[in-house]
C-alpha cells in the first residue's frame, strides 16, 4: 500500500518533470523557428524594398525612354533638363538599391548600371550638342533673306557681330565679308548688275553652302541616329540589367516566401508532434497512475477487509478471554477454597508439600486470570475509573506492607519516603493506583536479591500547573538493558528467555501498569542499568478533595509535631514487626523495618533516625547488644531507644539501667506505644475514647479487638496483620516440629518466647498458658518428654486456632 502510494507520487513527479522538459523543448524549438521566421521576414522586407526600388528604376527608365523619344520627335531641347532629372532620380534609386544590397554579384551589376546611366548621360549630352548643331540648318535662308535686303538697309550698318549673333561663327564671317565688300565698293562699282551678279554669287555660294549644310545635316542626322541607337542599346542594357536584378530579387523573394512558409509549416508540425507526444505522455501517466490508484484502492479494500477481520478477531479474543477467565475463576476459587480447607485437616508433611504446590499453582493461575481480565478490559476500553477521596500516603504505605513480606528472606532494606502533603485527601482511583504500585513494588522485590528498595512519593506541580502524584520505585536489582526497556511495557514481554524460568511472571504486569497510568492521564518513566538497578517513576494528576473527609482516625489520635521524624523498628517476629509498623503509621511517623540487630546497625549507619523501637530477644544480636553498639557511636549516643519485649523476667529498671529510654512489654495496646512515643518526643496528645470492637472479632478462643486497634478499624489492615501472623505462626510451628524431632528444648524455649506476645495480643489464653510453660519449663518442673509432649499439644492448639482465624478472613 505504502509502496503504491510512493510509486504514484514518483510517477506524478516524473510526469510533471517530463511535461516540464517537454514544455522547455517546445519553447526552445518554437523560439528557434520564430527566430528563423523573423530573420526570413526581415530579409523579405529588404527584398521587397529592393524590388520596389528596382521597379521604380525600371519605370523611371521607361519614362526617361519615352521622354527621350519625345525629345527626338519634337526636337524640343528644353525637355532635356526633365530628362536629365529623371536619369538622376533613377541613379539615386539605383544607389539606394546598392546601399541595401549585400550581394557582391548584385553590387557589380549595379556598378554596371551606374556606368551605363553615365554613358547614357554622356550620349545625351552628345545628342544635345548634335541637336544644337542641327538647329542651325535655317541660317542660310536667313542669310539670303538678309542679303536681299542689303541694298536698302545696308548703309550705315556696322555692328555685324550683334546683328549676326545668332549664326555660327563660319556663317557669320562669310556674311560679314560679303557685306563689307558690298559696302566698300558700293559707291563706285556697285551697280544693279554688280549686285545681281553679287547676289547670284552669294546665292551660288549659299547654294554651295546649302549643299554643304545639307551634307552636314545628313552627317548630324547620322550621328543623331547613331547616338539614339547607342542610347537605345544602353537603355536596353540597363533594362536587361535591372530586369535581371529584378528577376533575381523576385526569385529570392519567392524562395524566402517558400522558406518562411516552410518554417511556419515546420513550426505547426512541431507543435502538432509535441502536442501528440504530450498527449501520449499524459495518457501513459494517466494509465500508470490509474493502475497504481486502482492497485492502492484494491489494497485499501483488502486492508479494510483485514481490519474488519482483525476487529472481529479482537472481539472474539475479548469474549474468549472473558469467557475463559470467568469460567476459570469459578473453578479456581473452588480449588483455592478446598485447598485451604484441606490445609486445615491433619495432613502429613508430604501431603502439605503437595498442597503447597497446588496452592502456588492456583495462585499463579488466579494472578494470570486476573491480569488477563484487566488487560482485556483495558483493551476493550471497559475499565472504569473511579473518583474517590483517599489519602495517598495511607494508600502507598498499605500497599508496601501488603506487597513486601515482613519476613524478608532476602535481607533487603526497604526505604519509604513520603511527603507530608500526601496525608491530605485527594480525588482519584485508589484501587488502580494501588494496582500500579503493587505491580512495580512486586517487580522491584522480585528482581532484587540484595540491597534496597526505595519507595519515594510526593506531590508535585506538573507542566499544566496541576498537582500530580509522583511515586518512584527504585531498586538495586538485576536492572534492565536499554534494548529490553523498549519492549518490556508490551504484553507478554519479559526481559529475556530466562526471566520466566528464574523469576516467574508472565510479562503482563508492566503492560497493564502502563495502560492504567495512561487511563489515569499519567505517565511512567523508566531508568535502569543492567546489574545496577531500576527506577520506575510514575506521575498521576490528582485533584484535592473538597469533601470533608476526616484526615485523623477517630479511634486513635495521631501524635502532632512528629513531622520529619523517622523510626527504626527492629523485631525478628514478622507479626510483631507488622503490628509495631501499624502503630507507628498511626502516629504519622515514617519508619524503616529490619529483623535483626545486624541489619539495624547497617541501617543506622546509612540513615538518620529519631527513635529506635527494638525487640530484646533476637537471634544473632539481642536488644542489649544493639543498644550498646548504638550508645558507643558518639553521633547516636542521644538517640532514644525503646525496648519492646515479651520478657516477663526483666523489669523496667533493668532496661533503664542498661540505657534504654523506655520499655514496653508485649503484648501492648497501640495507645500504650503511642503514649510512650509521645512521652519520648515530649509532646502532648489528646485521648479519644475507643470504640467497642464488633462482636464478630471476639470469642472464647481469641479476641481481635486489640489487633483492630492497630489496624485503625480497617478490616483490610487487620487481615494483612493476620496474614503475617498466620505465616509467621506456620513458620514457628515448623520450627517447633523440627525441634521436637531434634529434642532441642532450648530452641523450643526461644520459639515459645517469640510467639507469646502475639498470642497474648489476640488473647488466646489457652495457647499463651502452654507457650509460657514452654518458655520457662523449669518453673513448672517439666522434664524433656513433658516439654516435647506439651509442645506437640501446643502445636495442635495453635493450628486449630489458626484455622479458626483463617476462616475469618
Ligand atoms: P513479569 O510478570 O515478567 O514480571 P512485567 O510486565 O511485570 O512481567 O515485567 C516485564 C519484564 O520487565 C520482566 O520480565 C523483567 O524482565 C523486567 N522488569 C520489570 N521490572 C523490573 C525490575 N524492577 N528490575 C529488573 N527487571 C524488571
Amino acid at each position: 500500500m505504502k509502496n503504491t502510494k510512493r510509486s504514484v507520487t514518483y510517477k506524478i513527479i516524473a510526469g510533471y518533470l517530463l511535461a516540464g522538459l517537454l514544455a522547455v523543448i517546445t519553447f526552445w524549438v518554437i523560439y528557434q523557428q520564430l527566430n528563423n521566421y523573423t530573420q526570413i521576414t526581415e530579409i523579405k522586407n529588404e527584398n521587397n524594398e529592393k524590388l520596389f526600388l528596382i521597379g521604380e528604376a525600371i519605370t523611371g527608365l521607361y519614362e526617361a525612354e519615352s521622354l527621350n523619344r519625345n525629345i527626338i520627335q519634337t526636337s524640343d531641347i528644353t525637355k532635356f533638363d526633365i530628362y536629365k532629372n529623371k536619369i538622376d532620380t533613377i541613379l539615386q534609386t539605383i544607389n539606394k538599391v546598392s546601399e541595401i544590397s549585400d550581394d557582391t554579384l548584385q553590387t557589380h551589376k549595379i556598378d554596371s548600371i551606374k556606368y551605363l546611366i553615365d554613358s547614357k548621360n554622356k550620349n545625351l549630352e552628345e545628342l544635345i550638342t548634335v541637336y544644337e548643331q542641327r538647329k542651325q540648318k535655317g541660317l542660310y535662308e536667313t542669310a539670303i533673306d538678309e542679303l536681299k535686303k542689303v541694298n536698302k538697309s545696308f548703309d550705315g550698318y556696322s555692328n555685324y557681330n550683334i546683328r549676326f549673333k545668332k549664326y555660327d561663327p563660319r556663317t557669320r564671317r562669310a556674311l560679314i565679308n560679303i557685306l563689307e565688300y558690298t559696302k566698300k565698293d558700293n559707291a563706285k562699282r556697285l551697280t544693279n548688275q554688280t549686285v545681281d551678279s553679287l547676289a547670284t554669287s552669294v546665292k551660288q555660294v549659299l547654294v554651295e553652302l546649302e549643299q554643304k549644310d545639307k551634307k552636314y545635316k545628313q552627317e548630324v542626322s547620322v550621328k543623331e541616329n547613331e547616338l539614339l541607337k547607342n542610347d537605345q542599346i544602353i537603355t536596353k542594357q540597363l533594362r536587361d540589367l535591372l530586369a535581371a536584378i529584378d528577376r533575381n530579387e523576385r526569385k529570392q523573394y519567392f524562395a524566402r516566401l517558400e522558406a518562411s512558409n516552410q518554417v511556419l509549416n515546420n513550426t505547426s508540425n512541431i507543435i502538432i508532434v509535441i502536442a501528440g507526444i504530450s498527449l501520449l505522455i499524459a495518457i501513459l501517466f494517466l494509465f500508470l497512475i490509474t493502475k497504481d490508484v486502482s492497485k492502492s484502492q484494491k489494497y485499501r479494500i483488502e486492508l479494510e477487509a483485514e481490519k474488519t477481520y482483525t476487529e472481529s478477531l479482537l472481539k472474539t479474543r475479548e469474549s474468549l478471554i472473558n469467557t475463559v477467565t470467568h469460567d476459570l475463576r469459578s473453578p479456581l476459587n473452588t480449588v483455592i477454597g478446598y485447598s485451604d480447607l484441606l490445609e486445615r485437616t491433619g495432613l502429613d508433611n508430604k501431603q502439605k508439600h503437595y498442597l503447597k504446590h497446588l496452592k502456588k499453582s492456583s495462585d499463579y493461575i488466579l494472578h494470570l486470570v486476573n491480569d488477563l481480565l484487566d488487560l482485556s478490559k483495558l483493551e476493550a476500553g471497559k475499565m472504569v475509573i473511579e473518583k474517590l477521596p483517599f489519602s495517598p500516603k495511607e494508600l502507598i504505605e498499605n500497599t508496601i506492607s501488603s506487597v513486601i513480606p515482613v519476613s524478608d528472606n532476602k535481607n533487603l532494606t526497604i526505604k519509604i519516603i513520603t511527603d507530608d502533603q500526601l496525608k491530605k485527601q485527594y480525588l482519584g482511583d485508589p484501587f488502580r493506583i494501588k494496582q500500579v504500585l503493587t505491580n512495580l513494588i512486586n517487580n522491584a522485590y522480585k528482581f532484587t536479591d540484595e540491597g534496597s528498595i526505595t519507595i519515594d512519593s510526593k506531590i508535585s506541580i506538573n507542566n499544566a500547573s496541576k498537582e500530580q502524584l509522583v511515586v518512584s520505585v527504585k531498586d538495586t536489582g538485576i536492572g534492565i538493558t536499554k534494548e529490553q526497556q523498549h519492549y518490556i511495557f508490551e504484553e507478554f514481554s519479559q526481559g529475556d528467555d530466562n526471566t520466566e524460568k528464574r523469576y516467574g511472571g508472565f510479562g503482563l504486569g508492566l503492560a497493564i501498569t502502563k495502560k492504567i497510568i495512561k487511563l489515569l492521564n499519567g505517565q511512567i518513566k523508566l531508568e535502569s542499568k543492567l546489574g545496577v538497578g531500576s527506577e520506575f517513576i510514575f506521575y498521576i494528576p490528582l485533584k484535592r478533595s473538597s469533601l470533608l473527609v476526616p484526615e485523623e482516625d477517630p479511634e486513635i489520635t495521631k501524635i502532632q509535631n512528629f513531622t520529619n521524624k523517622k523510626v527504626l523498628i527492629v523485631d525478628d517476629d514478622p507479626s510483631q514487626l507488622t503490628l509495631t509498623s501499624e502503630v507507628v503509621t498511626l502516629t504519622g511517623l515514617t519508619y524503616d523495618i529490619c529483623k535483626n540487630g545486624i541489619e539495624a546497625v547497617s541501617l543506622l549507619q546509612a540513615n538518620q533516625y529519631d527513635l529506635v523501637l527494638t525487640d530484646i530477644q533476637m537471634p544473632k544480636m539481642n536488644g542489649f547488644e544493639l543498644l550498646e553498639i548504638i550508645k558507643t557511636n558518639p553521633d547516636q549516643s542521644n538517640l532514644p531507644i525503646i525496648a519492646l519485649s515479651g520478657r516477663t523476667d526483666t523489669s523496667f529498671l533493668e532496661y533503664q539501667n542498661a540505657g534504654f529510654t523506655a520499655s514496653l512489654q508485649k503484648p501492648y495496646a497501640p495507645q500504650e506505644l503511642i503514649n510512650l512515643i509521645a512521652e519520648v518526643f515530649n509532646v502532648t496528645i489528646a485521648n479519644h475514647p475507643h470504640n467497642t470492637p464488633p462482636n464478630s472479632l471476639v470469642n472464647e478462643h481469641y479476641s481481635l479487638s486489640d489487633l483492630m486497634l492497630f489496624a485503625q478499624g480497617d478490616t483490610d489492615s487487620l487481615y494483612a496483620i493476620l496474614n503475617t501472623f498466620h505465616q509467621s505462626t506456620i513458620d514457628n510451628i515448623n520450627e517447633l516440629k523440627v525441634s521436637i524431632k531434634k529434642r532441642n528444648i532450648d530452641h523450643i524455649k526461644t520459639i515459645a518466647h517469640k510467639m507469646i506476645p502475639m498470642f497474648k495480643q489476640i488473647k488466646a489464653k489457652e495457647v499463651v498458658s502452654i507457650l509460657e510453660k514452654l518458655e520457662h519449663p523449669s518453673k513448672y518442673h517439666l522434664d524433656t518428654d513433658s516439654i516435647l509432649n506439651l509442645t506437640t499439644n501446643g502445636i495442635e492448639k495453635i493450628e486449630s486456632l489458626i484455622d479458626k482465624l483463617k476462616a475469618k478472613h
